[in-house]
């Protein structure tokens, strides 16, 4: 059939696949409505047996009403005890009838480890399916991405088991290493400087040295550069600062650089080197100048855009990618998690302060808890469907999977700002409870509040005592580091705390936050020595002058845990006395599940 004869409602697609994509996006979108309840009454129909939904008397029915009035609306905290039995072993039919076929470990945490999801086979193919939807979306708006390749920046991560032989690892390196993604097809709109060994190899030093060479080789026909996380590819940018020179030198001798040992990215690396002296003389020339901006342009002229997460935390990376991109279009496709892949961005070249997504109702059973901050009680009356939520509006999401969650409360709030066709779309506004983050890492009040509690510990010797502090993420450094100020009283001023000691308190406090921290500053580099700042006495009481004069109410007043007003951290960093970094990783270790 002719390209023309599929025309989309959203454009002429690019190709016959492409339509087939854009026309699937038209259905599904179109009856969305009748898309969920499809999708409620056939996860509940084969999940009728589960101990799970047999413990609410469902009964085998799989309406709407039935599911409203008997399912609970659950956090992982209500979950936990069940899946920690599946953790452990127990393969009986608990949440799913299919088999669980490994946890997928979020970046959110629970106690400070890693949430453990489970997932089954299939669910595969559903994240495969909104994959394949993205090409052909971007391809409506930048024509002619079949004449160059994407370098793009994929890692997997250390994997665990569970005691019960399950694996457990993050989403992506579950995706990465799946045949979905290892075998699939050649696809000339598609295609990746990164060869598989190097974005599979666990190893990040030499899986960025890889991918970073091949992108350095075929940098006039790359024409799009992206990462997971606006993080990640500034720290590719940081990688190359810090190793152009190896770099070029392999570029000019056509050899590997010795550091790079796994045997399957020397076997592929061998077919991508030659020397090349005039290229490394480019990239030395490039690399050596004091100014970095517009690097990317310079390296990649041919980059058309950037694709990387740049809603929600990640916002706080865009000037900066502005700087080293001179300006280039960043492009968020999608908004998914572990616990399930959600939508789509279809209008991709947005700017990013306007990027909305679209959920597709096939995914999974969409819930929505309308998100109001001064009522802390919320009932599972309250759920409102997919196609119900109105515009202008935020919600909490609630997901109902295939894999066996329930009604279960993912954190993220989201705003709709419209809808395509039936299906509603939302910005992402915020995941409830984070204080910090810097890359996938989520820090919560709670988590800071007992972080500086461990580590005043290490006061209590000097007779000293944190009187007030608040915490900055701090993203001018690559990586970006967590900055914690702190004011101190001490009881005896002959005594005051040495920097060996406040050196002592960063890691202590390191030592104190999640997991999912630990392994970035450990595993993959993506978080800098935390840094604490000890300010001046009576600084935090003119931040409250600050914030009264302001319009705060002086018996309402309560110090913000965080802070990102610029005119509110000046303040601070204008009365820094003496500053002090972490000066040893945390510990870390793949987490073995209890
Ligand atoms: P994880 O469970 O570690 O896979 O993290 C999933 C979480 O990352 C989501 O629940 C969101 O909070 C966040 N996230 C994923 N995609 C996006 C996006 N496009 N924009 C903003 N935040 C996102």
């Amino acid at each position: 059939m002719a390209v023309d004869a599929l025309c989309s409602p959203l454009g002429p697609p690019a190709c016959e696949k492409d339509a087939k994509a854009l026309q699937f996006i038209e259905e599904m979108t179109r009856s969305a409505d009748a898309v969920q309840e499809s999708v409620l009454a056939e996860i509940l129909s084969r999940n009728a047996q589960t101990e799970y939904l047999r413990m609410y008397n469902l009964d085998g029915a799989t309406d709407r009403e039935s599911f409203k009035s008997k399912i609970p609306m659950v956090t992982y905290e209500d979950l936990q005890p069940i899946i920690q039995r599946i953790a452990n072993g127990d393969r009986s039919p608990i949440l799913s009838s299919h088999p669980i076929s490994e946890f997928l470990t979020s970046s959110g945490t629970s106690a400070g480890e890693r949430k453990l999801m489970p997932t089954i086979q299939e669910e595969l193919d559903r994240r495969q399916l909104l994959y394949s939807l993205l090409m052909p979306v971007m391809n409506l708006y930048m024509p002619g991405l079949d004449k160059g390749k994407g370098l793009y920046f994929l890692f997997v991560k250390s994997e665990t088991k569970t005691p019960g032989g399950l694996m457990a690892r993050p989403v992506l390196t579950s995706y990465y290493k799946s045949n979905h993604f290892k075998t699939r097809a050649f696809d000339p709109y598609n295609v990746y400087t990164s060869p598989n060994e190097a974005i599979l190899c666990p190893d990040s030093f030499q899986s960025m040295y890889s991918q970073m060479l091949c992108g350095l080789y075929e940098r006039k026909q790359v024409l799009r550069l992206g990462a997971i996380f606006a993080s990640g590819l500034l720290r590719a940018i940081r990688f190359l600062q810090l190793n152009w020179q190896e770099l070029a030198h392999d570029i000019r001798t056509g050899t590997l650089n010795l550091k790079i040992s796994d045997s399957d990215i020397r076997g592929c690396m061998a077919r991508v080197l030659r020397s090349d002296p005039e290229l490394a003389n480019f990239i030395e020339s490039e690399c050596s100048k004091e100014n970095w901006e517009r690097i990317i342009t310079r390296i990649w002229p041919n980059t058309k855009y950037l694709e990387v997460i740049v809603t929600g935390a990640m916002a706080q990376y865009i000037p900066t990618l502005d700087y080293y991109s001179g300006g280039l279009p960043k492009v968020c496709t999608m908004y998914a998690s572990s616990e399930c892949y959600f939508g789509l961005n279809l209008n991709p070249m947005c700017k990013p302060s306007e990027v909305s997504y679209t959920i597709m109702p096939n995914m999974a059973y969409f819930e929505f808890l309308p998100h109001d901050p001064n009522s802390p009680t919320v009932t599972s009356d309250k759920l409102v469907d997919l196609v119900n939520v109105e515009v202008g509006k935020e919600y909490e999401l609630v997901i109902t999977t295939y894999a066996g969650l329930c009604r279960y409360r993912v954190g993220d709030i989201l705003r709709v700002t419209g809808f395509h066709n039936s299906a509603p779309q939302f910005s992402f506004i915020r995941r409830k409870n984070v204080l910090l983050s810097i890359d996938s890492d989520k820090t919560d009040e709670a988590e800071l509040q007992s972080a500086v509690d461990n580590a005043s510990v290490v006061l209590n010797e000097f007779n000293t005592t944190v009187v007030e502090y608040t915490s900055y993420a701090d993203t001018k450094t690559i990586p970006g580091h967590y900055v914690i100020y702190w004011e101190l009283l001490s009881k005896d001023s002959s005594k005051f705390p040495t920097q060996d000691v406040l050196e002592k308190c960063c890691l202590a406090m390191e030592e104190s936050l999640n997991s999912v921290y630990r392994q970035g500053r450990v595993e993959c580099n993506s978080i800098g020595p935390l840094e604490i700042r000890v300010v001046k006495n009576g600084t935090f009481e003119e931040l409250m002058d600050y914030a009264i004069s302001r319009g705060a109410s002086i018996n309402q007043y309560k110090v913000p845990r965080c802070v990102n007003f610029t005119p509110i951290t000046e303040l601070l960093d204008s009365r820094v006395v003496s500053s002090h970094f972490s000066q040893r990783l945390p510990h870390w270790t793949p987490e073995r599940r209890r």
